[in-house]
């Protein structure tokens, strides 16, 4: 068995190519694109919604361990398999199972000359053959490293799986880390340095409810969450630092005739400044709050006086994902490392900024890492703006018992998460 080590620069990178114990490695991935498309297509049929990750895991766990990898599923859900090197050291590559697509979809992929059609073929699929193809590569080279190489299916990269596999195996592989790359979707014009922060936020009203008719007048959970959303849109988002907002998600009520007794929506706050995150948070719990406010204001007037209202509206704030910042340096090794792979190639590719797995390595970058342990502590937060308070006229719940709100709207959102 051969032992290789490598240094991040262009001359190494090439030496390193050019070394004959790296030919089989390399000749296999030449002849076996195709193998890898196979697998590709095989793993994107295999529905793996937010949340549901295990099938598609089981398939990769087995295309890993027929390539010899020690193979084993963490608690998250994480599908892990190591190359054991001679040194504590591990180098983590990272590609998440999970897609945007809910239960139900057609994810049947269709080919369209070269190019493959099909939900979530690009992300992540693509990144998951790449793993695939990389671990065939290392069993037929019969390479060994001194730093383990850890290939990993995870899980809860997308919505509201708040990165909960990434963070999984940065905190169980610690110290122990030389680097990590998350390998996401099929692109090679760009490599992500710089992760976007997020925050999500699930904002709930609720109300009486009653009937259209004979509860005219009663607060409307709808109609408040509307004038909060028209509220905080009309707020100034910067272009720099560039920062971004999207309700993506509403939900509530049971039929059009009836007041309904409860409404939430999904928003999705992203900035480059953790301060403007900061900003546009507390921006969005004032301008939801004074949606509840005016609504409540106005239906208690009753239209011309004439009805009168027994109920209030409540809100709710809760957290449902937090995705810190974190950059690069740009004097990094590891980014030495793709500028010399892409010279190697004659490949040519920009730095970008995102939101992905990469957040959580980046975050505990140098400078960042007590911060990010103290929030990724208390990932969950409810604020109460409004408290509801004991009415002794209040009339018995008319709220519907039986049935389950079904979504109003739902649009998937486009690569990357
Ligand atoms: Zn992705």
């Amino acid at each position: 068995m051969a032992t290789l080590s490598a240094r991040a620069t262009d001359d190494s990178l090439s030496r390193l190519a050019d070394d004959p114990r790296s030919a089989p490695g390399l000749a296999w991935i030449a002849k076996n694109s195709s193998w890898v498309t196979d697998q590709q297509i095989r793993l994107s049929e295999i529905p793996a919604p937010e949340f549901g990750e295990a099938a598609r895991g089981q398939a990769l766990a087995a295309l890993f361990a027929a390539s010899g990898l020690k193979v084993r599923t963490d608690d998250t859900g994480n599908v892990i398999g190591e190359l054991t090197g001679s040194d504590p050291g591990v180098v983590l590559l990272v590609a998440h199972l999970d897609t945007v697509f809910p239960a139900g979809t057609d994810v049947h992929v269709k080919r369209d000359g070269s190019r493959l059609v099909g939900p979530g073929i690009s992300d992540n699929a693509a990144g998951l053959s790449a793993l695939v193809g990389l671990a065939r590569a290392f069993s037929e080279s019969r390479v060994r490293t001194r730093k383990t190489i850890a290939l990993v299916g995870d899980v809860g990269e997308e919505g509201e799986g708040n990165l909960r596999g990434v963070r999984a195996l940065v905190n169980e592989y610690g110290s122990r880390l030389s680097a990590v790359i998350a390998v996401d979707g099929p692109s090679t014009d760009y490599i992500t340095t710089q992760g976007i922060a997020s925050r999500r936020f699930e904002v709930t009203v609720t109300g009486p409810g009653g009937h259209s008719w004979s509860d005219f007048g009663e607060p409307n959970p709808i109609t408040a969450l509307a004038r909060g959303i028209v509220k905080f849109s009309a707020i100034r988002v910067p272009d720099d630092p560039r920062s971004s907002f999207n309700f993506g998600v509403i939900d509530g009520g049971t039929s059009v005739n009836s007041i309904p007794a409860r409404a939430s929506v999904k928003v999705d706050l992203r900035s480059e400044d953790e301060n403007e995150l900061a900003r546009l948070a507390k921006a969005l719990q004032e301008a939801m709050a004074a949606g509840v406010k005016e609504e409540s204001a106005s239906s208690s007037r009753g239209g011309d006086g004439d009805y009168t209202t027994s109920g209030e509206l409540h809100l709710d704030f809760v957290s449902i994902g937090l995705r810190p910042a974190g950059k690069l340096p740009a004097d990094s090794p590891l980014l030495a490392a793709f500028r010399g792979v892409d010279s190697y190639l004659g490949n040519r590719s920009r730095l970008e900024r995102s939101s992905t797995d990469a957040n959580i390595p980046h975050s505990r970058g140098r400078g960042r890492r007590r911060r990010t342990r103290r929030r990724l502590a208390h990932p969950r937060r409810v604020v109460r703006p409004h408290r509801p308070r004991p009415r002794p006229e209040a009339p018995l719940p008319r709220r519907p018992r039986a049935r389950r709100p079904r979504p109003l709207t739902f649009a998937p959102p486009a690569c990357p998460c």
